[in-house]
C-alpha cells in the first residue's frame, strides 16, 4: 500500500509531504521535496553502497536502457527483484525506460513498441515487455511507458497521437502489473497547451499513485521547460506526488517546488562530478558558509586549488569535506585517479540532500519563501529574476499547521 500526505500546502502550490510505501510488512519514506537519486546500471555513479550508506538519499531511480544491451538484461532472471540483486534493499526504487538525466534522439515509436537506444543499438520496447521487466525487477514503483517525441516541431496530430498512445500504455501497465508495485502516470503532451491539459486530466483518471513529467527537450531554458510542464501540473490533483525530470539546478529546483513539483531527478551531482566540480552553494542565506561568492560550484582542474588546503565547504559533514582537501582533489583529477570522482561524487551527492532537507526544514518552519527568495537572489539568473519576484509575490504561505490535508490512498 501507498499513501502520500501533504504535511503543510498553500494556495499556491508550496507542498511539504510524505509518501509511505508499506510492502511486505516493510514501511519506507520518500519525505517530499526530494530528490531520485540516479543509478548507472544498478549501481550509483562511483560510490559503493557502503559509502551511499552516508549520504541521506530514500530513493534511487533505475532505468531499463542500461540493461539492454545484453539479452536478457543482467538480474532480469535473478528471481529476487532488483534491491537485492544490487543490494539496495533500504531504499525505495523508482523504474523508468530512459535515463533521466539525458534523453537521446528516439528514432521512432509505434502502437505496438517505444524504441530505446542503447550502445549496441535500438531496442524495441513494447509494453507487455516492459511490464514483464517491472514486475521481475520488483521495485516499489515505476513510470508508465510513454511515447515520448524528440522531434524538434512535431504536428499537431503527432502530439494527440503520442497522448492516446502513453494513455493506452499506461491501462496496460494498470492491468497487468503485479500487486505491491505503484504505477506512476506519464504525463505527455509535448508543447501543445490543449494536449498536455488532456494527458495530465486522462491521467489523473486512471488509478495511479503519481505522476512523472519530462521537461527534456521542451524549450531551450529551464524557464521554458517549468513554463510547459506547468500547463500540466495545473491539472493534476493535489493529492498525488508529481515528479519531474529536467529541472536540476537548485535555483531551478526552489522555482519548480514553487509550481507544484515534489520530486525532481538528481542526475546533476553526477554531471558535476563527471566534470571535475563541487557544489558551493550556501544552505544558510544568512550566515554563508563558503569563500567562493556566489558561485554554485568551484571546479577542482583549475590550478588555483593546487594549494588550497581547505574541504570543499567548511561546514560539510560529508566523507570528503571531513577529510580531504581541494588542493588533494585536485591533484588526484590531474593524476586521474579514480577516488577523484568518488569524493567529488560522496560530496556532491550528500549536499544535493542536504538541500531538500534544508528545503523540507524551512517549510516546516514556515520560512521557505525567505529562504528561497535569499537563494535566487544571490544564485538565481538574471533572466528569472522577474518572474519568480511574481511569483513570490503571489504566493501566500498561509501554513495549515496543525492539520494533515490531502491524504489519499490508492
Ligand atoms: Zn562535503
Amino acid at each position: 500500500m501507498a499513501t502520500f500526505e501533504l504535511l503543510k500546502t498553500t494556495e499556491h502550490s508550496i507542498r511539504l509531504g510524505r509518501m509511505t510505501i508499506l510492502r511486505n510488512h516493510e514501511r519506507k519514506i520518500l519525505n517530499t521535496p526530494n530528490c531520485l537519486a540516479c543509478t548507472a546500471r544498478g549501481s550509483v555513479p562511483h560510490l559503493t553502497p557502503d559509502s551511499l550508506r552516508e549520504i541521506p538519499v530514500e530513493a534511487l531511480e533505475i532505468t531499463l536502457e542500461q540493461f539492454l544491451d545484453v539479452q536478457p538484461p543482467p538480474s532480469s532472471l535473478f528471481p529476487n527483484g532488483a534491491h537485492k540483486f544490487f543490494n539496495l534493499e533500504e531504499y525505495l526504487l523508482f523504474f523508468d525506460v530512459r535515463d533521466p538525466g539525458e534523453l537521446k534522439k528516439i528514432p521512432f515509436n509505434t502502437d505496438k513498441f517505444a524504441s530505446v537506444i542503447t550502445s549496441q543499438g535500438i531496442r524495441k520496447i513494447t509494453p507487455d515487455d516492459y511490464v514483464k521487466y517491472v514486475n521481475s525487477y520488483n521495485p516499489e514503483m515505476f513510470a508508465s511507458l510513454s511515447d515520448t517525441i524528440t522531434a524538434e516541431s512535431p504536428s499537431p496530430k503527432r502530439i494527440k497521437k503520442s497522448v492516446n498512445r502513453t494513455l493506452t500504455w499506461l491501462d496496460h501497465a494498470l492491468a497487468n502489473i503485479k500487486e505491491g508495485i505503484h504505477v506512476f502516470g506519464a504525463v505527455v503532451g509535448h508543447d501543445n497547451h490543449e494536449e498536455r491539459v488532456r494527458s495530465a486530466q486522462e491521467t489523473a483518471n486512471r488509478k495511479v499513485a503519481g505522476f512523472v513529467l519530462n521537461g527534456h527537450d521542451l524549450g531551450n531554458t529551464s524557464k521554458e521547460r517549468l513554463d510547459i510542464l506547468k500547463t500540466s501540473i495545473n491539472h493534476l490533483p493535489k493529492d498525488k506526488i508529481r515528479i519531474a525530470y529536467g529541472i536540476e539546478k537548485p535555483a531551478d529546483i526552489l522555482r519548480g517546488i514553487l509550481e507544484g513539483i515534489d520530486v525532481f531527478d538528481a542526475s546533476y551531482p553526477s554531471k558535476m562530478t563527471s566534470a571535475g566540480k563541487a557544489f558551493v552553494f550556501s544552505l544558510n542565506n544568512d550566515k554563508w558558509d563558503t569563500d567562493t561568492g556566489c558561485s554554485q560550484h568551484i571546479n577542482l582542474l583549475e590550478g588555483q586549488y593546487r594549494t588550497d588546503y581547505q574541504p570543499f565547504i567548511q561546514t560539510c559533514k560529508c566523507y570528503a569535506c571531513r577529510n580531504h582537501t581541494r588542493a588533494y582533489v585536485h591533484h588526484l583529477l590531474n593524476a586521474r585517479e579514480m577516488l577523484a570522482n568518488v569524493l567529488l561524487m560522496s560530496h556532491n551527492l550528500y549536499h544535493y540532500s542536504q538541500f531538500f532537507k534544508k528545503i523540507r526544514e524551512s517549510m516546516e518552519q514556515d520560512t521557505f519563501l525567505q529562504f528561497a527568495e535569499q537563494f535566487l537572489q544571490r544564485y538565481g539568473e538574471e533572466e528569472y529574476k522577474n518572474d519568480h519576484e511574481v511569483t513570490l509575490e503571489n504566493a501566500e504561505f498561509s501554513i495549515n499547521q496543525n492539520k494533515t490535508e490531502h491524504n489519499s490512498s490508492f
